[in-house]
């Protein structure tokens, strides 16, 4: 059974899975990172995207906060355009088979395979007592990911190693349990790493480096303004170098392509100083949003719609997640009930 290939969960498409952390109203770092290559996925593929609230309370979280990130991050996700008619969009923790499946990979994954992942060595130890979520966190993600059979996964180059790990998981349950879950496959971000307003590490909102995708554009202003670019332009007419600058690199993900050789080419020159630069970008933020920001006030204005897609996402996902785990259960002998023959023994 063990050499036979796993077919993946979708029907005629091909699976997706992915989840984003519930850290409330989407960012420029999620959008340009996932959102936006998302949107494209539901095109060609059957998508399940998830907010992963058991993933965000191994780190620091407060509880009175969660439900509000969680709702305001699935705002962002609809507002952006995921689309609940094609994808299954539903909150982790509305689904308890992620965790029963995380803890049957527990017991064939060995704790060597989870000490050595970058994220936790660089995580643990900044940490006075490390929780052994934090250790354990990359079995969720596949369970995440294997409970659907998913076989294609998008994901940052932060994440590649945790998705290795979770083939070698799938590769071992089915070795030793007959083949049931495909190895799932990395699609990577187009955008690359994305880099904070502070120049200086990815945008997170644990930073404070970030650019709210929901934010007006007074706000996006305000935020832009303080960008770090290239330390060589003292004075205005300083000849910049855009290849060093990150006001540039979002340039290139917000300005329309033909006006992207102005900008490069008066930064060269000293011709035009940073502050305009940034006000040129901060407008073109702006009104690529423009949409997005009327689509999430008007869901705001309707919180009962968000909850209730949540609510049949997960009722979809439940289904599909409780035929994977139903399969994996009876593969290792835990259905017993009906098998009792009259000597008391399993038949
Ligand atoms: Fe960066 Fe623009 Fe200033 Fe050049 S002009 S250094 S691209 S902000």
């Amino acid at each position: 059974m063990a050499d036979q290939e796993a077919t993946g969960g979708g029907g005629d498409r091909p699976r997706v899975f992915s989840g984003m952390q519930p850290s409330g109203e989407a960012h420029l770092g999620n959008y340009l990172g996932a959102l936006q290559q998302w949107v494209q996925l539901q095109e060609s593929y059957e998508c399940y995207f998830c907010i992963v609230d058991e993933h965000a309370i191994t780190g620091e979280f407060t509880p009175a906060e969660l439900p509000d990130r969680v709702f305001d991050l699935a705002v962002s996700f609809l507002a952006v355009g995921l689309d609940p008619e094609r994808s299954t969009i539903f909150v982790q923790s509305d689904v308890p088979e992620h965790v029963r499946l995380a803890w049957i990979f527990n017991a064939v994954t060995p704790v060597g395979d989870l000490e050595r992942m970058t994220q936790y060595k660089d995580k643990s130890s900044r940490r006075e007592s490390v929780p052994a979520g934090l250790l354990n966190y990359p079995i969720l993600q596949a369970a995440d990911i294997l409970l659907y059979r998913a076989q294609k996964v998008p994901v940052g180059e932060d994440q590649v190693q945790h998705l290795e790990l979770a083939r070698e998981i799938a590769r071992r349950w089915n070795a030793r349990f007959g083949t049931l879950f495909p190895e799932p496959q990395a699609i990577l971000s187009q955008a690359g790493r994305i880099v904070g307003l502070d120049g200086a590490g990815k945008m997170s909102k644990s930073m404070g480096n970030t650019v709210g995708i929901l934010d007006e554009p007074e706000e996006i202003w305000a935020r832009v303004r303080t960008a770090v670019t290239d330390p060589q332009r003292i004075r205005k007419n300083d000849p910049g170098r855009p290849e060093v600058c990150n006001v540039f690199s979002l340039h290139q993900h917000f300005t329309p392509a033909e006006r992207i050789p102005d900008i490069e080419g008066q930064c060269r020159a000293g011709t035009r100083g940073c502050v305009e630069c940034k006000q040129i970008l901060a407008e073109n933020i702006a009104e690529h949003f423009a949409g997005t920001r009327e689509r999430a006030r008007e869901l705001k204005a309707h919180p009962d719609r968000v909850r209730e897609i949540l609510d049949a996402g997960a009722a979809r996902a439940r289904r599909e997640a409780a035929q994977t785990l139903d399969e994996v259960r009876e593969r290792m002998g835990m259905v017993w009930r009906g098998r009792l023959q009259p000597t008391g023994r399993p038949g």
